[in-house]
C-alpha cells in the first residue's frame, strides 16, 4: 500500500475508534501526515502496521479519586494514567490537574510525549496522567488529601523502572512532594527515581524548575542564530505565568530581550518597560494569586481581560506557554500581520493545526512543542540519572547538559527535515526524528 493511502487509512481508523477525542485526533493527524515521506522510504514500517500500533496506548488506567474537602464534604474526581509507549525506556511524562482534563487530553499529551522524550536523546518512553481536579482556591490540606488519594491508586502502576510521573499544569513542587511522601509510605521504601520534579532535599535536581522555560529559550535562540538573529533587543510576548512562562521570561531577559506581556486564564498584563519577573514570581509562586495583581505593584502597566488577546500585541518573538489551542488561525494571522519572526511553543500544542499552517505559509520560524519544550522532561531524565547514581550535580552542570540537549534537538530536527526534503520545516523534522528512534526500537522488539 502507498504511504499516503496508508496514513489516510490509519487516520480514519483513529477517527472511528476514538470518537469525540478532538485533541487526540488532531495530535495524531499532525504527526502521521508528516511521516508520509518516511513511510515512502521505509515500506517495512507499513508492513509491520507500525502506525496502528504506535497510536494505540499500551495501557490506560482510569480511576476514582475520592477525598474530603475542608467543609467535611466528600468530593470525587477522575484520575488518569495513560502509559503510551515504552519502546525506548520506562514510561515518562507529567501529571496535569485541571478541570478540563479528560481522556482525549491525556491521550494527546501522552502521544506527544513519546516523540518529545525520544528527541531528548535520553532513554525515556511516553506517558501522561492527571485528573479533572481543580487546584485553584484549594487549601494546602485539601491539595495534600487529594494527592494522597490519587497516589493511593496510582502507586500500583508506577516505579523507577516502570513509569515515572512528574508535574504539568497544576502539579508543581508542592504536589510532587505530597505524591512522593505517600508513595514512600505505601511502598515502605525510598525509591527516589519514581517521580521527578522533587524537592532538592529528597532527590530533586537543581535546574529542574527552570528547565522547561530555559530550554525553550535555548531552542529559540538556536532557531534565531541559524537565521542570523538573536534574542538581543527583541520584543517578546509570552503567554501564561506558570513555571514555563516565568523561567522563559527570565532567560529571554538575560539574553537581552524585552518581555512585554504575560497572562493567566483571566487576562494579560502589558508592561512596555519589560516585565519585572520578581514581581510575577512573588504573585504566582508565593501568593498563588492572579496576574492582575501586577498592576498594584507596577501601576504604569496595563491589564486587559481575556487571555487570548495577548496575541494582538506587536512582537518579534511569541512564546505560547499557557495551554493547548491558545493560538487559533485568527491569532496567528494577527501575529503574522504584526511581523512576528519566531513562534516557539512552551506549552503542549498551543497552536491549532490551522494556526501552524498560517505560520508555515508566511515563513514564520516555527518551533513545535515536542522539540521546543523538551527541556523539562530532559532535565527530569537527568534527575533520574542522579537518583540512580545517588549523587547531585551542580546547577551549572545540569544547565550545561540542558543547553547541549536543546542544541542537539535543534540540529537533529533540522537534519531530518533536510533529509526528507523539507528544509527549515522543524515541525516535520521533529516528528520524523522523534519517530525514527521509537520506530527502530519497536521493529527490533517484535510484536509486543
Ligand atoms: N509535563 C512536562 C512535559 O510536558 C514534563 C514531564 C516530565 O518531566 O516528565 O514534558
Amino acid at each position: 500500500m502507498e504511504a499516503k493511502q496508508y496514513v489516510e487509512k490509519v487516520l480514519s481508523k483513529i477517527n472511528r475508534t476514538n470518537p469525540g477525542e478532538k485533541e487526540f485526533i488532531d495530535a495524531t493527524k499532525e504527526v502521521l501526515i508528516s511521516l508520509i515521506p518516511v513511510l515512502e522510504k521505509h515500506p517495512e514500517f507499513i508492513k509491520a502496521s507500525l502506525l496502528e500500533r504506535i497510536v494505540e496506548p499500551e495501557r490506560q488506567i482510569i480511576f476514582r479519586v475520592p477525598w474530603i474537602n475542608d467543609d467535611g464534604e466528600i468530593e470525587v474526581n477522575r484520575g488518569f494514567r495513560v502509559q503510551f509507549n515504552n519502546a525506548i525506556g520506562p514510561y515518562k511524562g507529567g501529571l496535569r490537574f485541571h478541570p478540563s482534563v479528560n481522556l482525549s487530553i491525556i491521550k494527546f499529551l501522552g502521544f506527544e510525549q513519546i516523540f518529545k522524550n525520544s528527541l531528548t536523546g535520553l532513554p525515556i518512553g511516553g506517558a501522561k496522567g492527571g485528573s479533572d481536579f481543580n487546584p485553584k482556591g484549594k487549601s494546602d490540606n485539601e491539595i495534600m488529601r487529594f494527592c494522597q488519594s490519587f497516589m493511593a491508586e496510582l502507586y500500583k502502576y508506577i516505579g523507577g523502572n516502570m513509569d515515572v510521573p512528574a508535574g504539568d499544569i497544576g502539579v508543581g513542587g508542592r504536589e510532587i512532594g505530597y505524591l512522593y511522601g505517600y508513595y514512600k509510605k505505601l511502598k515502605s521504601l525510598s525509591e527516589q527515581g519514581v517521580l521527578t520534579g522533587k524537592g532538592l532535599t529528597f532527590g530533586g535536581s537543581l535546574a529542574r524548575t527552570e528547565a522547561t522555560g530555559y530550554g525553550l529559550v535555548y531552542f529559540a535562540e538556536e532557531m534565531l542564530n541559524d537565521n542570523d538573529m538573536s534574542f538581543k533587543g527583541k520584543t517578546v510576548v509570552i503567554s501564561g505565568s506558570g513555571n514555563v512562562a516565568i523561567y522563559a521570561t527570565q532567560k529571554a531577559q538575560e539574553l537581552g530581550a524585552k518581555v512585554v506581556a504575560l497572562s493567566d486564564s483571566n487576562g494579560y498584563i502589558y508592561d512596555e518597560n519589560g516585565i519585572d519577573i520578581n514581581v510575577i514570581k512573588e504573585i504566582k509562586e508565593v501568593r498563588r494569586g492572579r496576574i492582575k495583581e501586577y498592576l498594584d505593584v507596577v501601576p504604569n502597566s496595563k491589564y486587559q481581560e481575556g487571555c487570548n488577546k495577548i496575541w494582538e500585541i506587536k512582537c518579534d518573538i511569541a512564546l505560547p506557554c499557557a495551554t493547548q489551542g491558545e493560538i487559533n488561525k485568527q491569532s496567528a494571522e494577527i501575529l503574522v500581520t504584526n511581523r512576528v519572526k519566531v513562534v516557539a511553543e512552551g506549552a503542549n500544542m498551543p497552536s491549532t493545526l490551522e494556526a501552524i499552517e498560517v505560520f508555515q505559509n508566511n515563513n514564520v520560524l516555527f518551533g513545535p512543542a515536542k522539540a521546543a519544550n523538551a527541556g523539562g522532561v530532559a532535565c527530569s531524565a537527568l534527575e533520574m540519572s542522579q537518583n540512580s547514581l545517588r549523587l547531585s550535580w551542580t546547577f551549572e552542570e545540569v544547565d550545561k547538559k540542558l543547553k547541549e540537549i536543546m542544541k542537539n534537538i535543534y540540529n537533529n530536527t533540522k537534519k531530518s527535515a533536510e533529509e526528507y526534503g523539507q528544509p527549515g520545516n522543524i515541525l516535520m523534522g521533529a516528528n520524523i526524528a522523534g519517530f525514527m528512534k521509537v520506530a527502530k526500537a519497536m521493529m527490533s522488539q517484535g510484536l509486543v
